[in-house]
């Protein structure tokens, strides 16, 4: 069986305040679990360059984060600080999830340990998202000659307004998001599709809306990519998610979608998105098997 390759950034680290409570150890655990599945390849991907994020972002966004011109009400919005530190960090994080799409188009599946920054708008970013990972990839590979259908399905527990926001006029992205009706944000961009799940929903009730979706889905087929964006807050031990899903709940949530998509020899990207968890070692357990899944099923 081929390695999947699986790209990281964790190294890349960025000072956060001692009140601030983005998990930033999720991804060192994420990828020490990962090294260690067999017949999966972690590597490092190359950073984006800031002209790479114009494809997508406005440009005085762009300047903002480059710069660290960003004033208190957007840091707040985003919720970090700015450091020289997460402008280059973010570079590193979104190009994971570039080499992950470029390895999925090549060898059918592939992972970020990270990325899945669903809240970066066009002109804004908030929500721990500075750039939209999925948009920049999208438009990288387009740059290379891929000319097809694309589908992002967003299982974090939060609705993918960012995407919403820089898919809204492209014909050749379906958006699908399956969120917490009561959790951020509060303002939402409209998807494709968006399912809003009611506070404390479990594993069973949960499945049969993600089945609702998939079966949906059929109707917008072919598609010739898609990112899968595993958010590990829907568990029932998130800070920051309202839903009830078991680990195995999680897992069987990932195992539905990664085969929908293999089944249809459709290439696949993983990115993480959130995860709050207490203890953050569930949420990295729930992470790296949703990775881990994907490259058992190849
Ligand atoms: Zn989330």
């Amino acid at each position: 069986m081929q390695q999947m390759h699986a790209f990281t950034h964790d190294r890349w680290s960025f000072p956060l305040p001692p009140t601030n409570h983005f998990p930033q150890q999720k991804y060192r655990l994420v990828r020490e679990r990962v090294e260690r599945v067999p017949g999966i390849d972690v590597l490092e991907g190359a950073p984006i360059t800031w002209d790479d994020a114009l494809l997508v972002h406005e440009a005085e966004w762009v300047r903002r984060i480059r710069h660290g011109l960003l004033t208190r009400r957007e840091e707040a919005a985003l919720g970090l600080t700015w450091s020289p530190e997460l402008a280059q960090r973010t570079l590193y994080a979104t190009g994971s999830t570039v080499a992950a799409t470029r390895a999925a188009l090549s060898h059918g599946v592939a992972a970020a340990l990270g990325g899945g920054t669903h809240h970066a708008h066009r002109a804004v970013g908030r929500g721990y998202c500075l750039i939209n990972d999925v948009a920049v990839s999208l438009a990288l590979i387009r740059l290379d000659g891929f000319i097809g259908k694309c589908l992002i399905l967003d299982l974090d527990v939060h609705q993918g307004d960012g995407n919403a926001d820089c898919f809204a006029t492209d014909p050749d992205v379906v958006v699908a998001s399956i969120h917490g009706e009561q959790n951020y944000p509060f303002v939402r961009v409209p998807s494709d599709i968006d399912i809003d799940v009611p506070d404390r929903t479990g594993d069973d009730d949960y499945l049969a809306l993600l089945d609702g979706v998939l079966n949906d889905l059929d109707r917008h087929t072919p598609f010739d990519l898609a990112f899968l964006l595993c958010g590990a807050d829907p568990w029932e031990g998130d800070r920051l998610g309202r839903l009830s899903l078991t680990v195995p709940g999680l897992e069987e949530r990932d195992r539905r979608a990664i085969t929908w998509v293999r089944d249809r020899g459709i290439p696949l990207v993983v990115t993480l998105a959130g995860g709050y968890g207490e203890p953050i070692e569930t949420t990295a357990d729930i992470q790296a098997r949703s990775v881990t899944l994907a490259a058992e099923r190849g």
